[in-house]
């Protein structure tokens, strides 16, 4: 539906769940994709990426380290040339009451949900600006902007900053020809919330009211729509994507 050839996109948390769905509908749709994730899962999704006629690489980084991130866009330049687009997803969301929330509980969050995302836009940006065009996406989730969570505050607090570093991006450079979107899914089946039990599955499954979880495939949709040129006149916006959870 959507055709991304000739394009690059560097996919953050591409190991599995939703940004592994993210990663092979962007190359099912013609673009090279750069997996990007802490573990070894990436080289098998770049192998099935290349069973089905695409093409990309895959190179292990921690979205929280600096240095890493550096080092992963040069090398991504180096081997294919351009970055068109960025999906920060790459996001942990450990349960833990904040009563008994750590410091390093509250930083081990904020350093791979937010200060990755800082870390990869920060490093991409110069080549958008070059290239007077770019689409990023930062994947951040209904518990940062429109509901609560109990044992999420860390977590919640760094998807709220996804929203407003967003918004205040899209600003600064909408004059470079760059877009600037969240995303904010609510409840998706993946490999990380397959861990709940099943009484809260079904718990969450009934308030849901179009009747099912969602799918990363249903988070991958509007990233290509996002990734795409008809999105080009949207920027600086969050879009929800819940099943309605969020609407009673
Ligand atoms: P997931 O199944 O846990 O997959 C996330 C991937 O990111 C894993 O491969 C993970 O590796 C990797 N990762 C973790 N820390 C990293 C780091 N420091 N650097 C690079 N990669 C790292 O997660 P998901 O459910 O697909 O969620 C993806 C994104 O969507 C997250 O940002 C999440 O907050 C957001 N989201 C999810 C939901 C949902 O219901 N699933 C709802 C709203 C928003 P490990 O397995 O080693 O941790």
């Amino acid at each position: 539906m959507f055709n991304l050839s000739g394009k690059v996109a560097i996919v953050t948390g591409a190991g599995q769940g939703i940004g592994k769905e993210i990663a092979l509908q962007l190359a099912a749709s013609g673009a090279k994709v750069a997996l990007i994730d802490i573990t070894d899962r990436i080289f098998d999704v770049l192998k099935e990426i290349k069973g089905r006629g695409g093409d990309g690489l895959a190179i292990k980084c921690d979205v929280s380290s600096w240095d890493d991130v550096h080092r992963v866009v040069g090398q991504v330049l180096e081997r294919l040339g351009r970055i068109d687009i960025l999906v920060n997803n790459a996001g942990i969301y450990p349960f833990r009451p904040f009563v008994e929330m750590s410091e390093q509980d509250w930083d081990k969050v904020l350093d791979i949900n937010l200060k990755g995302v800082f870390n990869f836009t920060r490093a991409v940006l110069p080549k958008m600006i070059e290239q007077r065009s770019g689409k990023i996406i930062n994947i951040a989730s209904i518990a940062g902007s429109v509901v609560g969570f109990t044992n999420l505050v860390h977590y919640s607090a760094s998807k709220a900053g996804i929203i407003g570093f967003t918004r205040s991006l899209a600003l600064e450079v909408a004059q470079y020809n760059i877009n600037v979107n969240a995303i904010s899914p609510g409840p998706i089946e993946t490999p990380g919330t397959k861990v709940l039990n099943k009484e809260l599955y079904d718990q969450i499954r009934r308030a849901i009211p179009l009747g099912r979880w969602g799918r990363p495939e249903d988070v991958a949709n509007l990233v290509l729509f996002l990734a795409s040129d008809k999105s080009n006149f949207i920027t600086g916006q969050n879009i929800i994507i819940d099943g309605g959870y969020t609407l009673p």
